[in-house]
């Protein structure tokens, strides 16, 4: 991936991915705070001495190189002569199951000398403290099918500029659901929450241990947990860094945004300025309808619901996978209050009501009717018109979007035994 140079006085996103790397990697850059100052250049110097880089407290191209491989959480590393597992691993900080998983059919006792095998570094792989944009996703996405090759990882679709739509297959059972997250730009908290919830159970399943009391080897075989982590990643770039001057829709994005606060504040639609979870084909004419009593007539930052229903890539993407597999139940998640919806229009799939309130019970968050102006065209609403089974939209966390990234474990913490209760109801 190619990384802009970074030095004292440098700002952003990436400035919080190399403090947040430096940290977990044993370093002290400071707060995590996206300002590149003396204290983070400290650390920087420190890291490229141990590293044998030029220690200038300048990140360029060499020490992006060496932080690269920290970044997405493991090293290939060549067999030499006298090597044991054992060796290895105690060198990375790892364990020597985490090596095995991670190469499978190694036979510890028959190491051959050349051989390239995945070595594991003794750090987590999703970032769970910083901006997570597409890059960090990207990487996150890579990091975890290298170390649980068991993972099956691919792409949906394509955004309207090009940007990989991932999904991430958890278990080979015949009970299928899924999870997605970040319709709304705004609500990009919910992909590090669907992608740490990856981590931990494919961490689980290879360690044969026990998650909340549930056991992901059982669910694994029994059931296949389907997750699209960023449905909307062009959106989730504007947020987070705004919006680009090589983005062809640059100078539509700044007079379709003409609420006069920056996008990382408003910008909930993708880079069409089309709210997608107001571009599906459920009840679209009636969420047009109400446009113009909520201040909208056009692409704009929030509730536009496209020129026709799926008019965009990404939902017509979603619309796709979903038809093409046998879900028994979705889950889409949004962060604005801490609630479970569950009903579309007066459609009540089998048990939805009494899975929604067992996701309560395990959440803390409470079962709520849709408001008005969340009633039509989004991504749960489509699925159970269209297959008449359970369907959530599930609101993480309190206060106003973009929910800062301190509230993650909460988040999290709310929301895991919910992400593993949905493939056994
Ligand atoms: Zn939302």
């Amino acid at each position: 991936m190619d990384m802009e140079t970074l030095r004292l006085g440098s700002r952003g996103p990436d400035v919080k991915l190399l403090q947040s790397l430096l940290r977990r990697i044993g370093y002290n850059p400071g707060p995590v705070d996206g300002i590149f100052g003396s204290q983070t250049r400290q650390a920087v110097i420190a890291f490229q001495r141990d590293n044998g880089l030029v220690p200038d407290g300048v990140v360029g191209p060499a020490t992006w190189g060496i932080l690269e491989k920290f970044l997405r959480g493991y090293d290939n590393y060549t067999i030499r002569p006298g090597d044991t597992l054992f060796d290895i691993a105690r060198r990375y900080y790892t364990t020597v199951n985490a090596i095995l998983t991670a190469n499978p059919g190694l036979n510890p006792l028959n190491l051959m000398i050349g051989d390239t095998i995945v070595v594991p570094y003794g750090i987590d792989v999703v970032f769970t403290d910083i901006d997570y944009t597409y890059d960090v996703l990207e990487r996150d996405v890579a990091g975890l099918k290298a170390r649980y090759p068991f993972i099956e990882v691919g792409t949906i679709g394509r955004s309207v500029l090009g940007r990989n739509l991932y999904y991430l297959r958890l278990g080979r059972g015949p009970n299928e659901v899924f999870y997605n997250g970040a319709h709304h730009a705004l609500e990009w908290i919910t992909t590090p929450l669907l992608m740490k919830f990856a981590e931990n159970f494919a961490r689980a399943y290879s360690t044969g241990s026990t998650l909340r009391g549930y056991n992901p080897r059982e669910i694994w075989e029994r059931s296949s947990i389907y997750i699209v982590p960023m449905v909307n990643p062009d959106g989730v770039e504007i947020v987070l860094r705004g919006p680009s001057p090589d983005n062809p829709f640059y100078n539509d994005l700044l007079r379709w945004n003409d609420t006069g606060r920056p996008f990382s504040e408003v910008w909930n639609a993708n880079t069409r300025g089309v709210d997608l979870n107001r571009n599906y084909p459920a009840s679209w004419e009636e969420a047009k309808a109400q446009e113009a009593a909520l201040g909208v007539d056009g692409p704009g930052p929030t509730r536009y619901g496209g020129p026709s229903p799926l008019s965009e890539p990404e939902t017509q993407a979603m619309v796709n996978f979903t038809r093409r597999r046998n879900f028994r139940l979705v889950i889409a998640y949004h962060s604005q209050g801490r609630v479970i919806y569950w009903l579309y229009k007066n459609i009540v799939p089998p048990q939805a009501l009494e899975i929604a309130e067992l996701f309560a019970r395990a959440s803390g968050y409470e079962v709520s009717y849709t408001p008005a102006e969340a009633a039509y065209a989004g991504y749960k609403d489509w699925f159970v018109e269209e297959f008449r089974r359970p369907g959530y939209t599930i609101e993480v966390g309190i206060g106003r979007n973009p929910l800062p990234i301190s509230q993650f474990n909460t988040i999290y913490n709310n929301n895991e035994e919910i992400m593993l209760l949905a493939p056994l109801v």
